[in-house]
């Protein structure tokens, strides 16, 4: 009995062990994924605790305010040295340093509790309540407030203390955080689940408690710690022009002294160093805070060191100059493309070892669900894919260039002139504010063409008619094009420089069908037209079939099989592809159509063997544990399953 109430108690301790380091390994997983709060926080904490140790030198300061030579530099004995009056500088920035904090605090709580009521209410209710406050708002906000403020300060001829000085920043701090919670309040007003809770018949009161608040919590916090920062900044500001507590050693009132003593211009550095590196501190830990709080508000801002870079190429150099695998209608060849997106809870495989070849003037369409890595493919073949994605393995062959290879200013001259791209949404890539001649005029000025106005009307004439717009179009702003006339830009743009190869990311995916195909025949024309290769990549296997020559079938980032677009759609061979095809309506199929039964696996976890044994009807013991290689059946068409014939 005792062995296992022994044994029960080791237990406990060790799973309590393992919650703890658990717990720990999560932390510090989440100091990984948000550092700028971590650090921003741990230095706010430092100064907030010179509180608890400054209340003993404030004693100190009190009973011995002269105990010291005046003007001393800095020694062993006096760190940082005394000032005019004696006071040790040290005893003087530990001592106030939890002053000017604690103005900051309240005056930053009582702007963002007294803004945010205001806000909710003004964006809440709207109507005359809401222009009322708003006015009152937009008048408080162009009044120059440190005026203000100063003429608040003067009214208390006995000085201020720190509370009062505190009182008398927070009665303007609220003003910012009212108006721009309002703004953010309007904006969650409109979203679909508040306009669904709304017609639910949820009171107003509960809407905002559970609905909105909710959601405006990191902002709120990223507000307060806005508003501690400039009402720090103003308390800085009122002190340092003597409005402030004579008998408390803040930050601004340090400041005052050290300009009413003109330590600067006498060289007494060791005086006016201190405040200005416990000021930097202090702004340096709020900035931080903010930091954070924006990245938990908007996850899309994390790892905003790497957003917007293109995504590192980690694999090993290509072995030569020379694509060692060229056929010789080979324009573009994929070899073994494996790119990873890298993420806190592991790297997501989204491309693995992608290999094919896009033939001269070829059409080539890749399907596959979404979320199948097609994109993710389309974007490194132009080296555009951008971080947190990392090129892992692979080469990318543009005739005998290997793209992988190239730097990133090579790269720029050779996209569009030689690779271009009609991205995903690419309607939308337009400049609303530029005509379309000027937006097809800056791809060919970049790639160094310099023509005539002349030359560039005919230039861009040219362009427009080959897909079928009118030259009137040239002078238009996007706004005034439909979405099918944007689309047929996009296309003139792309084709500007007669790229060898095109690619096509659902270049048609927001139009309805009829321009659909309009769009597609245009593209057929002018590919074949300029000569170029075209790679579409969609999900939409219809017009695929209306477009391609060949088909690649995609799927959790793999490519499963590559065909002729008749031979794939006459005897698809592997069976995602039977399961693809087979769920498309067709004119002679009667009754219920079903789907592909479950759901693509996650990319951060493969699962083992196959990655479709999962959802294969087919799946044997072997596909659960062994990888199925890209095999050959005849000339030009390739399976990867084991049992494909
Ligand atoms: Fe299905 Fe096995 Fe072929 Fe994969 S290898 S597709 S699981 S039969």
């Amino acid at each position: 009995m005792a062995t296992i109430v022994e044994s029960g108690a080791r237990r406990g301790r060790s799973a309590d062990r393992a919650g703890l380091l658990d717990m720990l390994g999560r932390a510090l997983g989440y100091c990984r994924r948000n550092p700028s709060l971590v650090v921003g926080l741990v230095m706010f904490m430092l100064l907030l605790l010179s509180s608890t140790i400054g209340s003993r030198f404030v004693n100190l300061l009190d009973a011995r305010p002269i105990s010291v030579k005046p003007l001393q530099p800095p020694s062993w004995t006096l760190p940082f040295g005394s000032d005019k009056q004696g006071r040790d500088l040290l005893a003087v920035m530990v001592a106030g340093t939890p002053l000017t904090l604690r103005i900051g605090l309240i005056a930053g709580f009582i702007g963002v509790i007294f803004g945010s009521f205001i806000a909710f209410v003004s964006a809440y209710y709207g109507g005359w309540l809401d222009a009322l406050l708003r006015g009152v708002v937009d008048v408080g906000l162009t009044i120059p407030g440190l005026m203000v403020l100063i003429v608040i300060a003067m009214m208390v001829p006995s000085g201020l203390s720190v509370e009062q000085m505190a009182l008398v920043v927070a009665s303007l701090a609220w003003l910012y955080p009212a108006r721009t919670i309002r703004a953010q309040v309007l904006t969650l007003r409109e979203r679909s689940y508040i306009q669904v809770s709304r017609l639910s018949g949820m009171p107003g009161r509960m809407i905002i408690l559970r609905e909105i608040l909710p959601n405006l919590l990191p902002y709120l916090a990223a507000s307060l710690v806005g508003s501690i920062s400039a009402a720090v900044l103003a308390s800085i500001g009122l002190e340092v022009l003597g409005l402030g507590p004579m008998d408390a050693p803040t930050i601004g009132m340090t400041l005052f002294w050290i300009n009413y003593n003109a330590a600067v211009i006498n060289g007494w550095w060791w005086w006016w160093l201190p405040p200005i590196v416990v000021i930097g501190l202090l702004f340096i830990s709020l900035f931080q805070i903010s930091v954070g709080l924006d990245e938990i508000a908007n996850p899309r801002l994390r790892k905003s060191v790497a957003a917007g870079k293109l995504a590192q190429v980690t694999r090993k150099q290509g072995g030569g100059h020379v694509n060692p695998k060229a056929s010789t209608s080979d324009v573009l060849r994929l070899e073994n493309l494996t790119v990873y997106y890298d993420t806190p809870r592991g790297p997501v495989h989204a491309v693995e070892e992608i290999t094919f070849s896009l033939r001269a003037q070829e059409r080539f369409g890749l399907v596959g669900e979404s979320g199948s890595g097609k994109s993710s493919m389309a974007l490194t073949i132009m080296r555009l894919i951008k971080a947190p994605a990392r090129i892992v393995a692979g080469d990318i062959w543009l005739e005998n260039v290997n793209l992988l290879d190239l730097p990133e200013a090579k790269m720029k001259e050779l996209r569009l002139a030689q690779i271009a791209l009609v991205a995903q949404g690419s309607m939308n890539s337009l400049n609303p504010v530029m005509r379309i001649r000027d937006q097809i005029a800056v791809g060919l000025a970049d790639h160094g063409m310099k023509l005539t106005p002349n030359e560039l009307e005919e230039r861009v004439t040219s362009l427009l008619a080959k897909v079928g717009l009118a030259p009137q179009v040239a002078n238009m702003f996007p706004h005034e094009l439909s979405g099918g006339m944007k689309q047929r830009v996009v296309i003139a743009i792309a084709i500007s420089l007669s790229p060898k190869v095109i690619i096509a990311d659902e270049p048609t995916s927001a139009l309805d069908v009829v321009v659909q195909r309009q769009i597609m025949e245009t593209f057929k024309n002018v590919q074949t037209e300029i000569g170029a290769s075209v790679i579409l990549v969609g999900h939409d296997m219809g017009l695929m079939a209306q477009f391609a020559q060949r088909l690649g079938v995609m799927y959790a980032g793999r490519l499963m099989e590559v065909a002729p677009v008749r031979e794939l759609f006459r005897q698809p061979r592997h069976p995602y592809t039977q399961l693809l095809i087979s769920s498309l309506p067709s004119v002679e199929t009667k009754g219920q159509f079903t789907g592909i039964p479950g759901l693509p696996p996650s990319l951060l976890d493969v699962p083992t063997g196959c990655v479709f044994h999962p959802r294969c009807p087919l799946a044997a013991d072997r596909c659960r544990t062994e990888v199925p290689k890209l095999r050959e059946l005849q000339p030009d068409l390739v399976v990867a399953c084991h049992f494909a014939t």
